[in-house]
């Protein structure tokens, strides 16, 4: 298996080339655009490995689907599902368009900014700082690495330039979906998509999820299964931005992919793989991470469709 990974890096480090680095958060610049690693976590626990499997990232929006489990643990689908919706989208991750269009006001789904940042405004926490420590240690949990954190210059960068996540919250707290001080709610959303992992360790977020909540290594229980599948299922509609579709088509597995170039596959009852490559498409995807991921679909036949 490592030395089908290592072919697949091989394979497709020339896609690296073709996309951009994000730069909107300028921070993200600094990335190495020629990178592409791989990790494989399968549920008997094995760990694989192919090209730049060691290099830090950013996992930016990855993080979308860790909040959107303990949002899921702390208040229930109910309220959960009454602050946000569902429903993918053909509109851009940061877009705005939907929260004053649509009927409900809700952000469509937890997988776009939006969503994502009233999702967040659900976990509990007296303040942001709490907030945030609960999402560190659950992340920390899943992926038994005790020395997941952030990346202070990332947060700072963010934080500083993220004036079209502001208009989203700002917008949200004006129609009621956020009820909490919009800034502290914001605070905790920054340092999530801050927080720095390996490809090894979005694989083994991913393995947790295929294996319905539990983690394959220690067999302790994360999630209910049915939070599992319902994480999944957004992951599957909703994960790669307004690529969504043709992602399913392509790869066909439950995913979430980033603005630093990981994405985060789970593929149902096999394995969780984690994929870096910085350089990304017009949608925010990374290329090479997809064309590799494209490539391991076909060899060991992973789409769920
Ligand atoms: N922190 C990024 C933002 O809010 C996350 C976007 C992404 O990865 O899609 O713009």
């Amino acid at each position: 298996m490592n030395r089908l990974l290592e072919a697949v890096v091989e394979n497709n480090r020339q896609w690296t080339k073709e996309g951009k680095i994000a730069t909107y958060i300028p921070e993200l610049g600094k990335a190495d655009p020629n990178t592409l690693g791989i990790c494989i976590t399968t549920l008997h626990g094995e760990e694989y490995f192919g090209g730049d499997y060691e290099t830090k990232f950013t996992i930016q929006s990855i993080s979308k689907v860790i909040t959107l489990m303990l949002a899921l643990l702390d208040n229930g689908r109910d309220r959960v599902f009454s602050k946000v919706g569902v429903e993918p989208t053909a509109d851009a991750f940061n877009s705005i368009i939907t929260l004053e269009t649509k009927n409900t006001q809700k952000p469509l789904n937890p997988m776009i900014n939006a969503g994502a940042i009233a999702t967040v405004s659900l976990i509990e926490g007296k303040n942001s700082e709490e907030a945030f420590n609960r999402i560190l240690n659950f992340t920390r949990k899943i992926t038994g690495n005790p020395d997941i954190n952030i990346n202070k210059d990332v947060y700072n960068s963010e934080k500083a330039t993220g004036h079209r996540n502001r208009a989203l919250a700002y917008f949200m707290k004006s129609t009621g979906v956020i009820e909490n001080d919009v800034e502290e709610v914001l605070d905790v959303y920054f340092r999530q998509c801050s927080m720095e992992a390996t490809c090894k360790d979005i694989a083994r977020i991913g393995a947790m999820l295929a294996n319905d909540g539990v983690l394959p290594w220690s067999g302790e229980r994360i999630i209910p299964r049915h939070v599992a599948r319902i994480v999944k299922t957004i992951m599957v509609t909703c994960g790669l931005y307004d690529a969504s579709g043709q992602f399913a088509v392509e790869i066909g597995v439950p995913a979430k992919s980033g603005v630093g170039g990981g994405i985060l596959a789970a593929v149902p009852g096999r394995m969780g793989i984690g994929v870096l490559s910085p350089a990304l498409d017009a949608r925010g995807n990374s290329i090479a991470g997809l064309k590799a991921l494209e490539e391991l679909s076909k060899e060991l036949d992973l789409s769920i469709f």
